[in-house]
């Protein structure tokens, strides 16, 4: 199965912003597809994301990414098996040269990487998320539990909260069908309630609603009352989980929240983040402290340990910045976004490690998406714990419901993943 063509085009993401798509070929005319999304609340830590500057687009192009594949990097992967994920991955990564893939652009490196499982996968006849489960050296699979961005603020909903997502998990089913209901009937009570109030229903870059609240907490009041409306109790059949995204407000030492007008020093906002969690069913908080704020991160980890303290702009799915968190107890568990590191086998090996130390792992889409469904296939194929991909709204999200909600209905054998907080080390 050996690699005989790559193509690449640019396309659209979700906030009408170009992104690239990749074709891997192989012999007998079989090809993998695959697109590439983008973040809003980018860490400063994570890959590059190659942009052409200049006129069009506003500066946002993707050509020379485009370019990058069709010309250096098929010149080094045609005749290479397109099941030789670490080889493939390798390759490009020597040919870019660059610690954070900024030569060749890791939005070309990860098209390319996801295209070429997408090709084995095809020419295998295995659904996706069984090739990446043998890429991984086979650990147990199962359906991830799905955080579910009902109320959407920060950078994803400008007028909106401070922190940028609220998440519901339900939990006590044993379904991911099932928990897209009680999704999808907490949103709708929701939705009614907002209007009812004299808010504005219009979604944010997730799909979850985008108040203007006059503080963070109003939203988790506001999320608790439709769940009860819609017949679901918060703390036993649904907990929150939050993404602070602290590192859009960090800035001279402080923690800075423009809805409440106040600035918090780092022991202030691990004391409002330890009351918040008390006060409320939130059983996971995701950069609740900014990027490099390392010492907090421990101390918040010291005093809340019972709740998934997740590492996102913390750690970009690095392996050399997990190992530190590890090292520091500096959270719990790690958020795995694809174009953060930019090649699927560096992903797996992020995964793996983690969960080999006892960490919770959190497959992620980005705020900028495309249709592509490819992880969902990864939270299945490594056994990742939770799957973060929006709203119950806005097809780029549904995409990836509608695929878990099929690979469920089509592989019995595939358990769902119950969140208990017991897991958490
Ligand atoms: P981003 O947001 O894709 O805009 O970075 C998602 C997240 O922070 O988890
Ligand atoms: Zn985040």
């Amino acid at each position: 199965m050996n690699i005989n063509n790559i193509t690449a085009r640019q396309i659209l993401d979700s906030r009408g912003n170009p992104t690239v798509e990749a074709e891997v070929w192989c012999e007998g005319n079989i090809f993998g597809r695959a697109s590439v999304p983008s973040g809003a609340s980018t860490g400063t830590h994570e890959a590059h994301e190659l942009r052409d500057k200049g006129d069009a687009f506003g500066g946002n192009g993707v050509l020379h990414a485009i370019k990058n594949i069709e010309t250096e990097i098929k010149d080094v992967l045609l005749g290479v098996p397109a099941d030789d994920q670490f080889k493939i991955d390798e390759l490009m990564i020597e040919l870019d040269g660059t610690p954070n893939k900024s030569r060749l652009g890791a939005n070309a490196i990860l098209a390319v990487s996801l295209a070429a499982a997408h090709a084995a996968a095809r020419v295998r006849q295995l659904p996706l998320y069984k090739h990446i489960n043998d890429i991984a050296e086979q650990p147990p699979m199962s359906i991830p539990v799905p955080m579910l961005n009902l109320l959407n603020g920060g950078q994803h909903a400008l007028r909106s909260a401070d922190f940028q997502e609220y998440m519901v998990m339900p939990i006590g089913v044993d379904s991911y069908a099932k928990a897209i209901q009680i999704g999808s009937e907490i949103f709708q009570t929701l939705k009614q309630k907002l209007i009812a109030d004299g808010f504005s229903a219009t979604v944010g870059d997730e799909g979850g609603f985008a108040p203007t609240v006059a503080s963070n907490t109003e939203m988790l009041d506001r999320l608790q009352e439709a769940c009860t409306t819609a017949g679901h109790t918060p703390g036993e059949t649904v907990v929150f989980a939050l993404d602070v995204a602290a590192s859009e407000f960090f800035s001279s030492e402080c923690y800075r929240l423009k809805t409440e007008k106040r600035a918090l020093k780092p022991t202030d906002m691990i004391e409002y983040l330890s009351i918040i969690a008390k006060k409320y069913p939130v059983v996971s908080i995701e950069d609740g402290l900014a990027q490099d704020d390392w010492a907090s991160w421990t101390r918040l980890t010291e005093k809340l340990p019972h709740v998934q303290l997740v590492g996102d702009d913390l750690l970009v799915t690095n392996l050399e910045r997990l190992e530190k968190a590890i090292k520091l107890k500096a959270g719990n568990a790690i958020l795995i976004k694809l174009n953060q590191i930019g090649t699927l086998s560096e992903t797996i090996k992020a995964i793996t490690t983690a969960k080999a130390h006892g960490w919770r792992t959190i497959v992620s889409h980005r705020s900028g998406e495309t249709e592509d469904v490819t992880i969902a296939h990864l939270a299945v194929g490594t056994g990742a714990d939770q799957i973060k991909t929006g709203s119950v709204s806005r097809g780029e999200r549904t995409a990836k419901h509608n695929e878990l909600i099929r690979i469920e209905d089509s592989d019995t054998e595939l358990k769902f993943a119950q969140f208990t907080q017991s897991h958490i080390t």
